[in-house]
């Protein structure tokens, strides 16, 4: 076990981000995904949360199994959305006593179409508290390089930011595919003040649609260049794959030269995009 902050102390970091499987299939695509990419020795995984507490279960199980039966270290999602405060004390509490040091704190998109409870603790910087509060936790918290959808500006997302990553150990972004954008992030950090590390969020392009619907949805320009790039091969599945590992590969590349302090790849619980990057940045699994 080791803690994400203190991982990014030691040097640059190579993470790996999964969602809990929702059928018997998916489980069956993530045990093959975990064990392709176990080899490639990431400095930790993370498993996300369903906002609403949909994968409650589901992430705790896949978190401590992970830990528990595999090499590799878990960081746990969680989202404040739709909950009480007593219920996200209980699940840090599990956490805490089941032996998990890494949280990723969040505020959390909830579905639309479900009615849910409002929750009790509004922003992800009074989850961070409540972590902390808790146990001996190392914590992350999401940023935006193109500011939050919900922000009312650029200038007071930036500042919220400041404010949460002040009280947190470390950041990890929402993907981008112009690096001017987390670099654009770093330095209003910096500013503010706040020199916790940051590590871009990489999310490869595998599909266009798929990629074009989160991007809208989490407020990622999707560059005009690159859509051209990838409509040009059209209906080529393998074309637009390799497009979209070269662009990320690239991205990468800039990112790490510009003074990143790691990589997180958001891996879909797909493996081969992820692997294909790593070989063509020249990453042995020892790094
Ligand atoms: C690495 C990463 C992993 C993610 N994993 C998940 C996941 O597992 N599950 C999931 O549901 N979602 C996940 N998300 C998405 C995230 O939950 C959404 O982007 C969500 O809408 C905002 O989360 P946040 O933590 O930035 O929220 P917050 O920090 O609460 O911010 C939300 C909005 O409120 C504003 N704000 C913050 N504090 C204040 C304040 N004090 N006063 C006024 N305004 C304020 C912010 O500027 C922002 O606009 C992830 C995002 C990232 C980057």
């Amino acid at each position: 076990m080791a803690k994400v902050h203190e991982l990014l102390r030691e040097g640059v970091t190579y993470s790996f981000e999964f969602g809990p499987p929702r059928t018997p299939e998916m489980e069956e695509v993530l045990s093959r995904t975990l064990v392709a990419l176990e080899p490639l020795g990431p400095s930790y995984v993370s498993v996300t949360y369903g906002a609403g507490g949909s994968t409650r279960e589901r992430t705790h199980e896949l978190v401590v199994s992970i830990n528990r039966s595999t090499t590799m270290t878990a960081m746990a999602h969680l989202t404040c959305a739709t909950h009480t405060r007593a219920e996200l004390a209980e699940i840090i509490e599990r956490y805490r006593d089941a032996g998990i040091e890494n949280i990723l704190a969040l505020g959390g998109d909830p579905p639309a179409d479900v009615e849910l409870p409002e929750g009790e603790l509004k922003y992800s910087i009074e989850l961070v508290r409540l972590i902390r509060s808790i146990g001996d936790f190392s914590i992350g918290v999401a940023a935006h390089p193109e500011p939050h959808p919900r922000s009312p500006s650029h200038a007071d997302d930036r500042l919220r930011t400041a404010e949460k990553l002040r009280e947190a150990d470390f950041a990890i972004t929402q993907f981008f595919f112009d690096a001017e954008h987390y670099f654009d992030l770093v330095e209003a950090m910096r500013a503010q003040g706040v020199d916790k590390p940051i590590v871009p969020g990489i999310m490869p392009v595998t599909s266009l649609r798929a990629i074009e619907r989160m991007a809208a949805l989490q407020g990622s320009e999707f560059p005009a260049w690159l859509r051209a790039k990838l409509e040009a091969v059209g209906d080529d599945p393998k074309a637009v794959r390799a497009i979209g590992v070269d662009e990320a590969t690239k991205l990468c590349r800039t990112l790490l030269d510009g003074g990143a302090p790691g990589l997180h790849f958001y891996t879909m619980n797909r493996s081969t995009a992820t692997r294909e990057i790593y070989q063509a940045l020249g990453l042995t699994p020892a790094h």
